[in-house]
């Protein structure tokens, strides 16, 4: 057996209890040691003479024992040890309070180093409560050097822990096989795996550890992003997808449109096809900011699936947006001869039962729809291209459901949430990127204020006056964080307050999470049709509400808003012709809340928001939340090691693009990333 996959027990002093603590941080094996990074590092490795030590300062000091260690007792029966040391440039007294085992750990005449914050008494100087190890020839763990430190679990004391992470790697010592091989390290600049195990831990100076925290978290980069490309290139060569017809009637169909497409959509609209018309299965990703035009993208791409005979569907989150997709969908590709269904949750069983029948017959060639889609008696008779909006509410299990649909079938996944491309990487790295990048023209930029509540009277006559020239409104409420059901009664009342107080001659609407989607749509329709003239929210909201005469939205409470989430909030506007205002009302008085804010009324560019939301939240937070199904990055970090990211991808693309992994050089390595495919791909399939 591999000594790395020894368990914690066979090293000595580690038994049966603190291995139980041990698990609790998931270490089991001694490579689950090696690999359990410190948190931090202290430098303790400098040495200073006593007297040079400064009042106050915190020193390392390497001294000998003198005499006998004294305890006293306070007149309150506090314990007091004490101790004379010495070196070679003067003396110091040790104090300890309250801790009986001191007296017995110390021996006089021995040396030790000494680590404490220095008090002048007078002329004496004290150290309180230093932590000390024995100065001896072995080297030290716990001083006398960059000491590491380790997130603990109660019982386990960093002095253990020290302890076992160091007996391991003497058990190893040297004997370490690389996965990298010499030629990849080289490439890459990375440092060789003994090095990186002994300098991760017990860093012999700054320098190396730098070189160990490059290797590991490189490597950790890498092992994740090769699963996910591992992934990518299985679905583009083992199976066979569908080869859809050339796309001469999709162009002619173009021209017919009320608008021209923008470069951007063009360039998009090409990859897709490129896509579609050869054999792979096409998986691939669509951004584009709020309003950029995707819809339209990926109705063309429908139009030329059903022209080569297939069926296509259309999957949206909500079914407000499913049902503003389908009139879209009317509207704009009506003329083509294209049979275009609906299924939603709230049909009655009746109506779902016809569709069912129609879609399983070929009776409907498109059919646009909520989670419905995916439900067991949906069967289609030759479905060819899968597409869902707003993937992020869909996980990668449903997108697997989707495509189980069909004979693998090409599958488009559109997202309005812009993603800083490192990061899209990771959360995508199993799908191809395409990115529409550049508005429709004629668009207005959506102005924003950020004000306090103070300036609310202000903004209520303002919205007044818009409604006045027949513009419509949206208030996002207050939220509440306690419970959703104060949510709900606090946007009742709000909206009550606002409809009696400011707005009497306006009819005000009101949506909320908790309604039944007929109560939504009522809602929805009374705006549409700018019956309502406000309509008061929470977020529900957020996701692709298209009403073009909208000009303004009022975010209350807007700290407690990501940036993200404000910009898709802000995007629900300015769709017309008209100026647009977002009005972000908030009291907050933090500096990092005002700074956020502050930006949101500067930049208008999603893309720029994303980075800074991810520069401000971290992208530890962002993946720790671990909604993606991805493994925990435990060194790496996605914001501050963008660089080292990318150069990862770079060396699994090089790795696979000249079967570098076919060499007797890399087997090492080949058997290991075997290994984590087929737990990555288990993982997916029992997802
Ligand atoms: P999103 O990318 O947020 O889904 P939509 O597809 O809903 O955006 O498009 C927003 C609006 O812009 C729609 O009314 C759509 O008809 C219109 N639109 C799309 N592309 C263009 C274009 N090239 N020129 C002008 N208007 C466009
Ligand atoms: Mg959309």
């Amino acid at each position: 057996m591999e000594i790395l996959h020894k368990d914690v027990k066979s090293i000595k002093g580690i038994g049966e209890a603190k291995a139980k603590l041990m698990a609790k941080l998931g270490i089991y094996l001694l490579e689950d040691l090696l690999y359990f990074y410190p948190r931090g590092y202290k430098d303790k490795s400098i040495i200073t003479d006593i007297d040079k030590l400064q009042n106050e300062e915190t020193y390392t000091i390497r001294a000998i024992v003198e005499g006998r260690l004294k305890e006293s007792r306070s007149r309150n029966g506090m314990l007091f040890t004490k101790c004379r040391v010495k070196d070679s440039t003067g003396c110091a007294s040790l104090v300890w309070f309250n801790n009986r085992y001191i007296k017995n750990s110390l021996v006089s005449d021995l040396e030790y180093f000494f680590h404490g914050k220095v008090k002048r008494v007078g002329k004496e100087i004290v150290l309180e409560s230093p932590e000390f190890e024995q100065a001896s020839a072995g080297g030290s763990l716990n001083l006398n050097r960059i000491v590491p430190y380790y997130s603990l679990t109660e019982g386990l004391s960093q002095k253990e822990l020290r302890k076992a992470v160091r007996s391991v790697i003497e058990a190893i010592y040297e004997k370490s096989a690389d996965v990298f091989p010499e030629e990849f390290r080289k490439l890459y600049s990375l440092a060789e795996i003994n090095f990186s195990f002994n300098n991760i831990h017990f860093p012999e100076s700054i320098y190396n550890l730098k070189l160990a925290e490059r290797r590991f978290k490189f490597e950790e980069l890498f092992m994740l992003q090769s699963g996910l490309i591992h992934i990518k290139r299985m679905n583009h060569e083992s199976k066979k997808g569908i080869r859809f017809l050339n796309s001469d009637k999709v162009y002619d169909f173009m021209k017919s449109l009320p608008f021209s497409l923008t470069n951007a959509q063009q360039r998009v609209i090409g990859e897709i096809f490129e896509d579609m018309d050869n054999d792979n299965i096409m998986n691939r990703l669509v951004q584009g900011d709020v309003g950029s035009g995707k819809t339209i993208v990926a109705f063309l791409a429908l139009y030329k699936c059903v022209l080569s005979g297939y069926q296509g569907i259309m999957m949206a989150p909500t079914e407000i947006l499913a049902e503003q997709h389908y009139l879209s969908f009317c509207q704009l590709m009506g003329h083509t001869g294209l049979r275009a269904g609906m299924l939603k949750g709230s049909m009655t069983a009746r109506q779902k039962q016809k569709v069912y029948e129609q879609i399983k017959s070929g009776e409907l060639d498109v059919v646009i729809g909520t989670h419905a889609l995916i439900q067991e008696g949906v069967e289609f008779c030759r479905l060819g291209l899968a597409i869902t909006d707003e993937q992020h509410r869909f996980g990668v299990r449903q997108r697997a459901m989707l495509s189980a649909k069909g004979e693998n079938p090409d599958m488009l996944v559109m997202t309005a949430t812009p993603i800083p491309r490192t990061l899209s990487l990771i959360l995508y790295g199993d799908l191809d990127i395409s990115v529409i990048d550049e508005m429709p023209p004629g668009r207005k930029k959506v102005d924003t204020y950020y004000i306090d509540s103070s300036k609310k009277d202000r903004m209520f006559n303002f919205i007044k006056k818009e409604l006045d020239a027949g513009r419509q409104a949206y208030i996002v409420c207050p939220l509440v964080e306690e419970s959703e059901k104060l949510e709900l009664s606090s946007a009742v009342e709000y909206r009550a307050s606002l409809q009696e107080k400011y707005f009497k001659d306006y009819k005000v609407g009101l949506l909320h999470g908790k309604m039944k989607a007929s109560e939504k749509n009522e809602v929805m329709e009374s705006f549409r049709v700018n019956e309502a003239k406000i309509m008061v929210a929470t977020t529900v909201i957020e996701v692709g509400v298209n009403i073009p005469n909208a000009t303004i939205m009022v975010i209350e409470n807007a700290e407690r808003f990501g940036l993200a989430q404000l910009h898709q909030l802000r995007g629900r506007v300015g769709r017309g012709s008209s100026q647009s205002y977002c009005i972000l009302v908030s009291d907050a008085d933090n500096e990092v809340a005002r700074e956020r804010l502050s930006y949101m009324t500067k930049t208008e560019n999603g893309f720029d928001i994303a980075e800074k939301d991810l520069v401000l939240r971290g992208g530890g937070e962002i993946l720790g939340k671990r909604q993606h199904g991805l493994p925990e990055l435990k060194i790496a970090d996605i914001v501050q090691d963008a660089e080292l990211l990318k150069l990862s991808r770079k060396a699994v693309e090089y790795l696979y693009d000249n079967n570098k992994l076919e060499e007797p050089e890399y087997s090492r390595m080949k058997k290991i990333l075997d290994q984590r495919f087929s737990r990555v791909l288990e993982e997916i399939t029992l997802n």
